[in-house]
């Protein structure tokens, strides 16, 4: 049997809707309006709308979505730049499969490689390595996005590729952190937020002991979740009763993935290559030291280093996910939403993704 099984079944899951909206009734009759709580995690906003949890709770709890998922907040910018390093002769790029239809200002990578440009998906960045080594004669880039979840990766092919001796590999990093963006949110204080459904993946390689910084700091209750439907409404409902409780408390409520200190081999993999660094995110700007970069001893595998580009400011256009992924605005109040932007024309990335807030609205939450 499917050890996740029990986690989707029917029944129980019904039996947690309803006990997840009894607490919310109470947590209504206590403060006057409903909860809310934003979903970090991308994978979270896709799992939220497709099992109906999401319009299950709407009456009850209000379920924000918010910056994690890597494609959506990866900046034009980004998008631009490897498209203009792709004209150059002897150049591959290699990204994943995801980030060829998000949109940079004119282009989007698929486009790119329609033109004619020799743009590679690959599942992992260590694929890109194998297309280094036979391909000598040429320059192998890799967009590398992600978060904590994907870095350790970034970190492993450059290990591969120092321990190869290649000097023709290179990675162009665009990398995010959860703890920056969490507090930008929170010091900005745009959106009132009574706790976060703390990300799944993430949270395996951090470990739950990296969001003590949300209680001692910020007063802020989390849960960390998994994604099947029950483990969903069970991490809804601990929400709820920190709240209704008046606990600033962290639950791990992924206890078989997660542990309190995360995964010790990836994150030092992490600290020996990596340090921080400014990252720039689409819609709400640069975040000082929101992402990790090649340390200075591996500045040979540091694409931005070894070519220089200069990118004019991004065009502007009447996108919001700037607004979607800062939990100011849902997808229905885009003008473009399922008019000029749908996933077969995507206008902004949040369309794209498969994890994307927008994308997620459009297949299981559109009412025609
Ligand atoms: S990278 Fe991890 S945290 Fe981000 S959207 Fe994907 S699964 Fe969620
Ligand atoms: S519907 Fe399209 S254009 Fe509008 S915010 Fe979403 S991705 Fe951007």
């Amino acid at each position: 049997m499917d050890s996740m099984a029990p986690f989707s079944d029917p029944v129980l899951s019904q039996q947690s809707a309803e006990a997840v909206i009894q607490l919310a009734k109470q947590y209504i009759q206590m403060h006057g309006r409903k909860p809310v709580f934003m979903e970090v995690c991308g994978s979270h906003t896709m799992a939220l709308a497709k099992t109906g949890v999401k319009t299950r709770l709407k009456e009850y709890v209000q379920l924000i979505a918010g910056p994690g998922c890597p494609v959506c907040v990866t900046d034009q910018r980004t998008i631009d730049s490897m498209i203009s390093l792709s004209n150059g002769r002897g150049i591959i790029l290699c990204t994943f499969g995801d980030m060829m239809r998000v949109p940079g200002s004119r282009h989007s990578l698929l486009e790119a490689k329609t033109k004619g440009k020799d743009i590679r998906v690959v599942y992992s960045p260590l694929d890109s390595i194998r297309i280094a080594e036979q391909n000598p004669d040429k320059e192998i880039i890799f967009l590398g996005i992600g978060f904590e979840t994907t870095i350790p990766l970034l970190a492993a092919a450059i290990k591969e590729a120092e321990q190869r001796g290649l000097t023709n590999f290179s990675i162009w990093m665009t990398t995010k952190l959860v703890e920056p963006v969490l507090r930008v949110l929170l010091d900005a204080g745009e959106i009132h937020l009574d706790g976060f459904l703390l990300p799944g993946h993430v949270s395996v390689v951090l470990g739950k002991e990296s969001y003590s910084f949300l209680t001692e700091e910020y007063r802020m209750p989390g849960v960390i979740s998994g994604f099947e439907p029950v483990q969903l409404l069970s991490s809804i409902y601990k929400l709820l009763q920190l709240c209704i409780e008046n606990k600033a408390k962290i639950i791990n409520d992924y206890p078989y993935a997660v542990s309190e200190s995360g995964n010790g081999a990836a994150k030092s993999l992490m600290k020996k290559y990596l340090k921080p660094g400014d990252e720039d995110w689409r819609g709400i700007g640069t975040i000082p030291n929101s992402g990790l970069v090649l340390k200075d001893n591996y500045q040979d595998f540091d694409a931005k280093k070894k070519f220089k580009i200069t990118i004019a400011s991004p065009r502007k256009t009447k996108c919001r996910c700037g607004e979607v992924i800062r939990g100011l605005t849902v997808p229905e109040e885009c003008i473009l939403f399922n008019k000029a932007c749908t996933p077969a024309n995507p206008i902004g990335p949040c369309m794209v993704s498969a994890e994307g807030t927008c994308a997620a609205h459009y297949h299981y939450m559109r009412e025609e």
